[in-house]
């Protein structure tokens, strides 16, 4: 959702989860944000062009190898030191540079100053910090942990497969052990040398043209008169973009509603509801959020 907010702006061009790109997109064609299959958008064609000569030329099996090699949350440790062993620095380079050939293909082609990549994995954002001509900006999005939890334990399918494969599943357990070490992994990566801005889910939803402003701010984009007319009162209105895959929000044109879900504070079992509470208590509790359900304002 704060990609396609991002993607509004002018100056800024949003991917979606491009550490997706190698596989889903490449190698399984599925549907871009626009709604043809990768392979006829003319937007993907043109950056696979400027950053590869076509995208018949990369090799996704040697792309895949690498994230399994260096994109793990087990190696953030070792990612987020001063210096890396010369070998791993080597694979860590040559994948994060996969991605940096991919951003600047498409902000030449979208003739935008930022590009918006949502990958949600904290490891990915650890390789990137070793990419060459990456000015890294990382934008960190919290939300509660037990709305986090609640989210994943629905069945979603995922539109771009017609229907043939669905979102992943966890466990609240699982989700509680995620949600600690990612985001105490961009925690870390903030304590670098990198620029991490936190914003709160809630906070977004509160106040959507405070937040874009914020967030505009931080990227260096100006924000003239006119150019959050997109967003109303509880809704933004979205134009089609590009987003390679990710949350199946990302095929939504027109009036998207910007409301708060908090459908967990009553559809997550007290049981599991106690249990992330517990996992992640002390996260939370510097985040901002009451442990106690009780005390989250509703609304009306
Ligand atoms: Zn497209």
């Amino acid at each position: 959702m704060v990609e396609r907010l991002l993607g509004e702006l002018p100056s800024v061009c949003a991917l979606g989860e491009v550490v997706h790109l190698w596989q889903r997109d490449i190698r399984d064609d599925e549907r871009c944000g626009c709604g043809v299959r990768f392979s006829a958008c003319p937007f993907w064609t043109s950056v696979g062009e400027h950053a590869f000569g076509g995208w018949e030329a990369v090799d996704v099996t040697r792309v895949l190898a690498l994230r399994d090699a260096v994109e793990r949350t087990r190696h953030i440790p070792r990612l987020a030191g001063a210096q890396l062993p010369a070998a791993h620095l080597a694979d860590v380079r040559e994948y994060a540079n996969y991605y940096a050939r991919v951003y600047a293909a498409a902000a030449q082609v979208s003739g935008a100053a930022v590009v918006v990549d949502s990958s949600k994995h904290s490891a990915l954002a650890h390789c990137l910090r070793w990419a060459d001509g990456i000015d890294l900006r990382v934008a960190h999005v919290v939300r509660d942990a037990r709305g986090v939890a609640y989210s994943w334990t629905k069945t979603i399918t995922r539109p771009e497969t017609d229907g043939a494969a669905q979102m992943t599943r966890y466990s609240p357990g699982r989700s509680a052990l995620l949600w600690n070490a990612h985001n105490a992994a961009f925690g870390l990566l903030g304590r670098r040398d990198v620029a991490v801005r936190r914003i709160r889910y809630e906070q977004l939803l509160a106040d959507p043209r405070a937040t874009l402003r914020e967030l505009a701010a931080f990227v260096g984009v100006p924000i003239g008169a006119g150019d959050l007319d997109f967003l109303g009162a509880g809704y933004a209105d979205l134009r089609a973009g590009h987003s390679a895959a990710g949350n199946p929000m990302r095929f939504t044109v027109g009036r998207l509603p910007l409301r708060r879900d908090d459908a967990w504070v009553k559809a997550l079992p007290r049981t599991q509801r106690r249990l992330v509470g517990a996992v992640c208590a002390p996260m939370l509790r510097a985040y901002g959020y009451p442990l106690n359900p009780a005390a989250i304002p509703q609304e009306a």
